[in-house]
């Protein structure tokens, strides 16, 4: 008998233990014996085992009769996966320009973002959506999706290419999704947003506290703040039934901050609105190389979102984790993020090359983090379409079954392998595992979340 691989156990502060299988997805919970023989090696045997735990315990994945029989399971898990991956849309995301208006305290595009004022001219937008069609054509059964991003891909300055990729995506049947600072929506773009409404498929904007404690971390560059502007975009979001989530980046500056911040989203009349959701997501620092102060480790920063809802109700109704990566699938089964659980055999849709960046230097990139670095890109749109398929082909394999680290270590389906970007940057090559600690992550969402488990 063996038994599974990839099993994390918790104990639960009522006593017992929290059983996630990261294999098979089953959550239970054990005693101390069962716990203990689980993790038993295989030589032990199981063979004074109870004969009605032993079948349970097989059927739900924690149990093999060989290895191999674990083998075939994360393989079918894979390609389950896979599938699953084929039904949802194909993205590209588009850079207008890699400029922005904003100095936020903790930006990790750093000097790309004031150095280099290119934006797209509607010929390479029409351009880009040549490409789009071409590499589309790669994934036939997936619709095709275009975000718009940058830099701040609303600015004055863009509103031609703005405009040229919502004809060109409307002319094609595609929906256009944007990423934005929100600072220009309703004055610059408020009668493109209008006209245009029903291209949009959904909106992303970043508000992150009350007033004080926003304007204090994303000024424009006079060093004005932007709050007023924002919940202004945010109110024309929300009236024009536009999906749109609300997303707050957190350190150790605005966490406790955020009961304010859920009030202020009730007052305002967001929270009664079926389009508009509110996500959580941590400052990162995937290269470890910014000297923002504010960052906390995920792990802190589990603990310390987990006790500021603990004590405001109106925060926990509101705001989702979902953005905490190696937390998706423990979050879904205790109920604190909406994202359906999954196991993550890749970290980001970087791996496998499940989307493509189209910067605004007419090169293709495979992750939005590497903007402006000609030498990192796997191929050019603008003049000329090229893909170089030597640099494509790690992104294309890397994946936990492919690095032979992650695919015996035990929290493996939880983690994703870590940041290809950073592997390729530090750790010598996209093909190498970028370990982040993502069990720290989970102990701490465990210790805050998981006893819940013992209530349902
Ligand atoms: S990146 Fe590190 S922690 Fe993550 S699965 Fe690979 S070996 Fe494990
Ligand atoms: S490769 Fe790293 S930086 Fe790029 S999108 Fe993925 S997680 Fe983010």
């Amino acid at each position: 008998m063996h038994s599974c691989r990839y099993l994390v156990t918790h104990r639960l502060k009522r006593g017992g233990w929290l059983a996630i299988n990261g294999l098979s997805g089953a959550v239970d919970l054990l005693d101390d014996s069962t716990k203990e023989k689980l993790e038993l090696p295989a030589s032990n045997g199981h063979g004074d085992w109870d004969q009605d735990l032993l079948a349970k315990l097989r059927r739900r994945g924690y149990l093999f009769d060989t290895p191999d029989e674990e083998e075939r399971l994360l393989l079918a898990q894979w390609e389950r996966q896979q599938r699953r991956i084929q039904e949802r849309p194909f993205g590209f995301a588009l850079c207008p320009t890699h400029s922005c208006n904003l100095a936020c305290r903790y930006c990790f595009e750093g000097s790309i973002t004031s150095s280099r004022p290119h934006v797209l001219g509607p010929d390479a937008v029409s351009a880009a959506f040549q490409v789009i069609e071409r590499l589309g054509a790669e994934q036939p059964s997936r619709k095709l999706e275009i975000s718009l991003f940058g830099g701040e891909p609303l600015l004055p300055s863009t509103v031609d290419a703005v405009r040229r990729t919502l004809e060109e995506a409307k002319a094609r049947g595609m929906g256009v999704g944007v990423v934005t600072n929100g600072t220009h929506l309703s004055t610059t773009y408020r009668d493109l947003m209008t006209q245009y409404r029903d291209q949009f498929s959904h909106f992303q904007i970043t508000l992150d506290g009350p007033r004080e404690v926003h304007d204090a971390r994303r000024p424009f560059r006079s060093g004005k703040g932007t709050y007023d502007v924002i919940v202004e975009g945010i109110d024309l979001l929300a009236s024009l039934g536009v999906r749109t989530v609300v997303r707050v980046n957190l350190d150790s500056h605005n966490v406790r901050h955020l009961p304010e911040l859920a009030e202020m989203a009730v007052q305002r009349g967001w929270t009664g609105k079926a389009n508009v959701r509110f996500s959580l997501a941590p400052v990162a620092d995937h290269l470890g190389t910014s000297d923002y102060g504010a960052r906390l480790p995920e792990e802190q920063l589990v603990r310390e979102v987990a006790e500021v809802m603990a004590a405001s109700e109106v925060t926990r109704k509101l705001f989702r984790l979902d953005l905490f990566r190696s937390a998706v699938h423990l979050g879904h089964v205790l109920g604190i993020t909406s994202t359906r659980g999954q196991q993550m055999f890749q970290y980001c849709e970087a791996n496998g090359l499940n989307s493509y960046v189209l910067g605004a230097d007419g090169c293709i990139y495979p992750c939005s983090e590497m903007l402006d670095q000609p030498e990192l890109a796997i191929g050019t749109f603008y003049p000329t379409f090229r893909i170089d398929e030597e640099k494509a082909a790690p992104w294309r394999r890397r994946s936990i079954l492919t690095m032979p680290k992650c695919r015996s270590c035990e929290v493996a389906t939880f983690c994703g392998g870590g940041c290809a970007y950073q592997a390729l940057k530090q750790c010598g090559g996209v093909m190498e595992p970028a370990c982040y600690g993502a069990e720290k992550v989970m102990d701490a969402f465990l210790d805050c979340f998981g006893d819940r488990l013992t209530s349902s």
